[in-house]
């Protein structure tokens, strides 16, 4: 009798209805009912017996495997030594369990937990061996489910912070262990609020997965880029040989980011800051690796971002001072100490003084006077930029609603505005503020530098036309410094343009200064903007301006920025004279 006819008639057979076959029937009976998937194979391993679960589970029916080796259950994700060690298991005529994962006969992976146990005779010798299990597979679904959501960023696919935190640790390890170096690069985005501000966060999401794309593609495969959370994303970088390799890598991520991001046919400029710290060098655990980094990504950020910075042990220092900053820049907000100061323009047709620049400073009550070159950028990063630049332009009004009421005959009050502001609906706050003071909108002019409106050049652009509706006017300032042409800025609504003080400063003297400051004018007119130019500090440098045809001035040789009160008292004089004649 061969060993498979034997067990089917031990299970199947109905000879006698003596009570062994009873037994038998009933046995017979729970193995064809129970939900649990039953396998039998002999103990050569060929299939002899399978029960209508392990049909219902696999898709595979008796008939076509009875006879067979199940290793056409096999899914291919088992490495060898899996099978191997199950075959010594229970060849030594032990139980073994575990999740064996199997493909169903439709291709489809199926996870079953089973248990083969080996079935011995009574000489002591294996004559079969019976699987018996149940599927898992929705089980283990869940499972890579929940461990995905802990170990992956779901919006990017990158993996997250805690991922990023475990493999580091693992790295670190390594590093240790090979004598290696490696490098953690702590990466932000500069002034990302703006994009999700003003195209809301949807676009946004669609913007960082991009990033997200772009950084991998800077990378090696054994490198781990991961999103840390909103737009912070952590890389480690593996088996790194000197600090240049991670300048390197830095270097290609900053350049990778010199071309825009293309998202819903809108173009983005995004700028990024890098902070880089070193095993062993700078730190050996992650925790403070992490730290470190992170530092002197606030550093790079300072320095005004879309730059790389390594790790340095003074930084600490640096960055708590900074942060000592931003903390009083918020109080003296609230505290009113950021006030107002004036400097006075004149026009060169007629000599006679126009209006006035509004150049805030800051009244701190230990440092004395801080000029806006020191916090205008940290207000920008802070976002308290929006507050401060509200109150100026506020506060601008209402001075010169005041002068006016006494008398004074100054016609256009000038205001900075950062581009921060242009992506927060400026125009309203500026619509309601001229009827709160009662200005005529033509009597505003705001200035915007071309640095900023060519950060986001579709959005300023918008912003501009709005402020435009309004009637006020715009300027451009700063002129020349940026990379802009005047082509391009045909594109926005200006009225007027400043020219930088960097080139005034040169004038007459240095000729390719003397050229270039013809030469804007000359565009400028052409494109119908008036030019004033910024500055002016000699006597010489207003006679070429008069010359080259310039409309305005400004500079210390005609006033320099004053308070509110000093200004009041000084433009009467201001008022009398011909600055042409100074
Ligand atoms: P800006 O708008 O280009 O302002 C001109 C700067 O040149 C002012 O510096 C002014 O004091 C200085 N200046 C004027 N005439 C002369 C001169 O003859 N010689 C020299 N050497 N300098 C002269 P300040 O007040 O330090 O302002 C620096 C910058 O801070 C401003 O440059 C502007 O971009 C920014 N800023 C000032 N107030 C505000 C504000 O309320 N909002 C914003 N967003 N930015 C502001
Ligand atoms: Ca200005
Ligand atoms: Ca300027």
């Amino acid at each position: 009798m061969t060993e498979q006819s034997s067990i089917h008639n031990q299970v199947f057979m109905e000879t006698t209805e003596d009570s062994s076959t009873l037994y038998q029937r009933f046995m017979s009976q729970a193995l064809q009912q129970t939900a649990d998937i039953v396998l039998v194979t002999n103990r050569s391993g060929f299939i002899e017996y399978v029960n209508p679960a392990f049909e219902k589970a696999t898709g595979f029916e008796r008939q076509e495997i009875i006879g067979k080796n199940p290793g056409f259950l096999r899914s291919g994700l088992h490495k060898p030594d899996f099978y191997r060690d199950l075959w010594s298991t229970i060849r030594k005529g032990s139980a073994f369990r575990g999740v064996v994962v199997n493909r169903r006969k439709n291709g489809e992976l199926f996870h079953e937990e089973k248990t083969i146990t080996p079935l011995i005779d009574e000489s002591g010798r294996i004559t079969h061996f019976v699987s018996t299990g149940k599927g898992v597979t929705a089980r283990i679904a869940d499972q890579q489910k929940l461990h995905n959501l802990a170990y992956f960023d779901q919006l990017t696919g990158l993996p997250n912070r805690l991922q990023l935190r475990q493999q580091l640790s693992q790295a670190i390890s390594q590093a240790e262990r090979r004598k290696e170096k490696l490098a953690v690069m702590f990466l932000d985005l500069d002034r990302f609020k703006d994009i999700n501000d003003s195209l809301g966060h949807d676009e946004g999401d669609k913007v960082l997965c991009e990033v997200g794309q772009r950084l991998q593609c800077c990378l090696r495969q054994e490198d781990l880029v991961s999103r840390s959370g909103g737009d912070e994303f952590i890389i480690l970088v593996r088996d790194v040989k000197t600090e240049k390799d991670v300048a390197k890598v830095a270097e290609k991520i900053l350049n990778r980011f010199s071309t825009s991001f293309v998202v819903n046919g809108h173009d983005h400029m995004l700028h990024i800051s890098i902070g880089m710290s070193l095993y062993p060098n700078d730190h050996q655990s992650v925790q403070n690796l992490l730290k470190a980094a992170d530092l002197a990504m606030y550093q790079a950020k300072s320095k005004g971002g879309s730059r790389f910075q390594f790790f340095s042990s003074d930084m600490e220092h640096r960055v708590l001072q900074r942060i000592e900053l931003e903390r009083d820049l918020k109080q003296a907000i609230i505290n009113n100490n950021i006030v107002n100061f004036y400097q006075p323009q004149y026009n060169l047709h007629d000599g006679k003084l126009t209006g006035a620049e509004t150049l805030v400073r800051w009244l701190h009550p230990q440092k004395g006077m801080i000029g806006p070159v020191h916090f205008i950028p940290v207000a920008e990063e802070t976002g308290s930029i929006i507050e401060l630049g509200n109150h100026a332009l506020r506060k601008a009004c209402e001075h010169f609603i005041c002068w006016r009421k006494n008398g004074l005959k100054i016609e256009n009050i000038s205001v900075n505005v950062s581009p921060f502001q242009l992506s927060q609906d400026i125009h309203t706050e500026v619509e309601t503020v001229l009827s709160e003071y009662g200005l005529k909108p033509g009597q505003l002019t705001l200035e915007l530098t071309e640095t900023a409106l060519m950060l986001n050049p579709e959005m300023a652009a918008q912003a501009l036309k709005k402020l435009k509706l309004l009637g006020v006017q715009l300027s451009i300032d700063d002129f020349g410094t940026g990379y802009s042409s005047l082509s391009y800025l045909q594109r926005f609504p200006l009225d007027c343009l400043k020219i930088d003080r960097s080139f005034v400063s040169d004038l007459p003297v240095n000729e390719e200064s003397a050229a270039l400051v013809n030469a804007i004018i000359n565009m400028a007119h052409s494109l119908k903007l008036k030019v004033i130019a910024e500055g002016v500090e000699t006597e010489q440098q207003l006679n070429f301006l008069l010359e080259a045809g310039c409309d305005g001035v400004q500079g210390y040789l005609l006033g320099k920025p004053m308070d509110e009160l000093s200004i009041m008292q000084t433009l009467e004089n201001f008022q009398s004279i011909d600055c042409r004649k100074i």
